[in-house]
């Protein structure tokens, strides 16, 4: 029995937040997604064993910063901030961001959302984005945790826009063709952003992964995936 644990070691624990459609989220019960295959692929390669586990997104970031979870993945930007308190691996992503808003809303640049109620999901850079443009816990922001709240509540009525991460924002509107929003994004406001797994500050594993994902990206495997979620 020993034995058995000491092989078991190599088990890694892994989080995701399935509210990030199509990257992570939930399909008759499941998680799925581009980032679910990925992270699979990256398993294989890398020659680990894992346990997904969906969570929340707050308590997603607080496991990997304690080092309960070996790594999540869940679209999760990179930034300057994250990195003082996270390791990521390489770059697996580009994204930015793009406001869905409510057909009639006369929003033609990131500025113009100054003059609506705007959904956020709490603590993602997309919130970080629009406080920028509002100020800090402006009145008119709406914090959510999760962009599935957030893109309810802009469906009811409780918010005139919601800002999130391009791709996210684009999957909604496909998906949603009766919801009567609209989408623009603004690259003079939204910056360009990368996403990356997140591990713990001083990860053993980073490593390895990130040597999987170059190996994934040289062989194909990568382009076979994103075909997948993405098309060509
Ligand atoms: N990319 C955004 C961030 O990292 C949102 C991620 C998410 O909601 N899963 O802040």
């Amino acid at each position: 029995a020993e034995g058995d644990a000491q092989s078991d070691s190599q088990t890694l624990n892994v989080l995701t937040e399935s509210g990030f459609k199509p990257f992570s989220f939930l399909d008759k019960g499941e998680v799925v997604g581009f980032d679910i295959d990925l992270m699979d692929a990256l398993m294989k390669e890398a020659g680990y064993k894992y346990e997904l586990k969906n969570v929340g997104w707050e308590s997603m970031l607080a496991s990997v910063q304690s080092g309960e979870a070996d790594l999540a993945i869940a679209g999760i930007t990179m930034n300057e901030d994250r990195k003082q308190t996270y390791d990521f691996s390489s770059p697996y992503f580009e994204s930015t961001h793009k406001i869905v808003f409510r057909s009639g809303e006369n929003i033609t640049s990131g500025e113009d959302i100054k003059n609506v109620k705007v959904g956020v999901q709490t603590g993602t850079t997309g919130a970080e984005a629009v406080e920028k443009i509002l100020g800090k816990n402006h009145e008119n922001i709406a914090k959510y945790e999760s962009n599935t709240l957030a893109f309810m509540s802009l469906q009811s009525g409780d918010v005139d826009a919601v800002v999130t991460d391009n791709v996210v924002a684009d999957e909604y509107v496909a998906n949603n063709p009766d919801a009567n929003v609209e989408m623009i994004t603004d690259p003079e406001t939204f910056e360009s952003e990368f996403y990356g797994i997140m591990f713990p500050k001083g990860s053993e594993v980073k490593e390895k992964f990130d040597a999987a994902l170059e190996t994934l990206i040289e062989n194909g495997t990568y382009t076979e995936i994103y075909k997948e979620w993405f098309g060509v």
